[in-house]
């Protein structure tokens, strides 16, 4: 399976962790796979129902040097920061914030919800440039679509099949949603300088008449000038993409930055209410920092 086949696809398991009562697969990073373009970090949260209880509830929490995409398929989320922002991301939507050198959000299910949450986060690291730019968040209540013959194409970040998502961002990039509808088959083109990789979101697709496999990671590589998909039942896969990122990165708890002094002093910020402000909406006590002892070697440059 982590073999790159004759086709140039290599697959990679998908970890899963848990955030709080919600299942999680952590496609991003893995051992193998630190980066895809400029995204470093990639959950899939869902499909989950629930009632009473609200399944994401994250406390207050800083980040810097990256930024946060949150793109849902079903349900709601509620996003809280330190700048005031207040915002409910729901499907065809995105939420966006730039951390630049240093914000706190919190992260819930809203009490007025659907009972559903299904979605991805995704981190896009920040270009060394414009690691310490301002702050900023931006929510968008819908995205471009591409509609098909064989099925749609939403974009949530950058550019594909001739749609341009508004948000914003440092660095060239691709997030797109493509559904499949069942016995169809749906293609667009890539574009060679990046590298893309494919999750399965829902149902049943193939690429280039290989099974996309549910939890993994499809690393389809570079050089790609085309993309085509069928499903035999429908189907839904996530599709990211970038220049491979020409920087090092080094990434600990929700930081993203260059030096372990870098780390070592958001965290004591963190730690001492210093610097990334408060999360005034929340009702709640705010995460602690983990030790600093976890803290792992530099990423390999992807
Ligand atoms: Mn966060």
């Amino acid at each position: 399976m982590t073999d790159r086949n004759s086709s140039g696809i290599q697959a990679y398991p998908s970890r899963e962790v848990h955030l709080g009562a919600l299942e999680i697969a952590r496609a991003l990073p893995i051992r193998r796979r630190r980066m895809v373009g400029p995204w470093c970090f990639f959950d899939r949260f869902g499909p989950v129902s629930f009632g009473e209880e609200r399944p994401m509830d994250v406390p207050p929490h800083p980040h810097i040097g990256l930024q946060t995409v949150t793109w849902l398929l079903e349900g709601e989320v509620r996003h809280d920061d330190s700048l005031g922002y207040e915002a409910v991301v729901r499907p065809g939507g995105v939420n966006v914030m730039t951390a630049g050198r240093g914000i706190a959000h919190a992260e819930r299910t809203p009490v007025e919800n659907s009972g559903r949450l299904s979605g991805v986060q995704l981190w896009a690291a920040l270009p060394d440039a414009d690691r310490e730019t301002d702050p900023g968040f931006e929510s968008l209540a819908e995205t471009p679509a591409v509609v098909q013959a064989g099925g749609i194409i939403r974009v949530f970040s950058g550019t594909l099949a001739g749609a341009t998502s508004p948000a914003r961002h440092y660095s060239a990039i691709l997030g797109a949603d493509v559904t499949v509808h069942p016995g169809a088959a749906l293609s667009f083109d890539l574009q060679p300088e990046y590298e893309h990789a494919l999750f399965l979101l829902e149902g049943d697709c193939a690429f280039e008449h290989q099974p996309v496999e549910a939890g993994m990671l499809v690393d389809l590589g570079r050089d790609r000038t085309s993309a085509s998909f069928t499903s035999r039942g429908g189907g839904r896969v996530l599709l990211i993409g970038g220049p491979p990122f020409p920087e090092e990165i080094l990434m600990w708890w929700n930081f993203v930055a260059r030096t372990r002094e870098e780390i070592a002093g958001a965290r004591a910020n963190w730690e001492s209410h210093r610097h990334f402000g408060e999360v005034m909406a929340y009702p709640g006590p705010r995460l602690e920092a983990p030790d600093l002892g976890r803290l792992a070697p530099p990423n390999p440059v992807s």
